[in-house]
C-alpha cells in the first residue's frame, strides 16, 4: 500500500471511531471490511436468487408489453422488515452510496451466472430533473453505477428521460400504473437499436415504473433487447 493508501486507511479508522459506521439493517457498528450491512445481516438477507429463472416474479409483473429477457432482483423487500431501511436510506435519507455499494456487491454475486453477458449498456430509471435536483441524486443511477463498477458495462443516462409527474407513494397500484404510463421517453432511439440494454431501478413493487420504462424503450427502438434489474423486490404475498 502506498503512503496515500495508508493515510486513507488511517483517516477511515479515525472517522470510524468518531462517527462509527453502523449496519443499515440492525444498527450495530460495522467492523473492518464490512460495508453498509454487517456480516450477520448480509447472511440473513432474503436474497431473491431468481436471475437464472426464465419467467420469474419480475417477468410476471412486466408481462404483456415489451418482451423482457433477463430479470434479476437482489433481495425481497417486505413492508416493516429492517431490510426496508436499505432502500429508504438510499432513496430518501441522502445516502446514495448504499445503493451503489449494494449494487456492486449484487453484480459480483451473479456475474458468474452470465447474467451480464452481452449487455451493452445499463440505463437507470430516470427521475424527473426537478426531483433529482431537489434530492441531489438519482438512487437508480447510483445503483447503475454500482453495477458498472463491478461489470465495467457503461451506464447511460442520456437516452431515457422522465416527464414531470406527481409522487407515487400514496397511490394504489392502479393509480400508479395510470400515472406512470407515458412519463418516460427515449431521447436518442438510434443509440438503442439492436443493443441489449439493462434497465436498473432500486426497487420493483407492482412493476409499473419499470414497465413504463421498458415500454418506452421498446416503442422507440423495437430492435433493442431489454433486461431488467433491481435491488429490492416487494413480496406479493
Ligand atoms: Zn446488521
Amino acid at each position: 500500500m502506498d503512503a496515500g493508501g495508508r493515510i486513507r486507511q488511517w483517516r477511515d479508522s479515525l472517522l470510524d471511531i468518531i462517527f462509527p459506521r453502523c449496519c443499515e439493517v440492525c444498527g450495530t457498528p460495522l467492523v473492518n471490511g464490512e460495508e453498509v450491512i454487517c456480516t450477520g445481516c448480509d447472511m440473513a438477507m432474503p436474497r431473491c436468487n431468481i436471475h437464472g429463472e426464465p419467467f420469474n416474479t419480475i417477468h410476471q409483473r412486466l408481462m404483456g408489453h415489451a418482451p423482457i429477457e433477463r430479470a434479476a432482483g437482489y433481495f425481497y423487500y417486505y413492508r416493516n422488515t429492517p431490510y426496508t431501511s436499505l432502500i429508504l436510506s438510499a432513496k430518501y435519507r441522502g445516502r446514495p452510496r448504499i445503493a451503489r455499494t449494494l449494487a456492486a456487491r449484487f453484480a459480483e454475486e451473479i456475474a458468474g451466472s452470465g447474467f451480464f453477458d452481452g449487455i451493452d449498456m445499463i440505463i437507470p430509471v430516470p427521475l424527473h430533473r426537478l426531483r433529482q435536483l431537489r434530492r441531489g441524486y438519482n438512487q437508480a443511477e447510483q445503483m447503475a453505477l454500482g453495477l458498472g463498477d463491478t461489470t465495467g458495462i457503461e451506464v447511460v443516462t442520456d437516452v431515457l428521460s422522465a416527464r414531470r409527474h406527481s409522487t407515487q407513494t400514496r397511490r394504489n397500484a392502479y393509480e400508479r400504473w395510470l400515472n406512470s404510463l407515458h412519463i418516460y421517453h427515449v431521447t436518442a432511439p438510434e443509440k438503442l437499436e439492436g443493443r441489449h440494454v439493462l434497465i436498473a431501478d432500486d426497487v420493483i413493487t407492482t412493476g409499473a415504473t419499470m414497465l413504463a420504462c421498458c415500454d418506452a424503450v421498446h416503442k422507440a427502438a423495437p430492435t433493442a433487447r431489454i433486461s431488467v434489474i433491481s435491488l429490492g423486490v416487494t413480496s406479493l404475498t
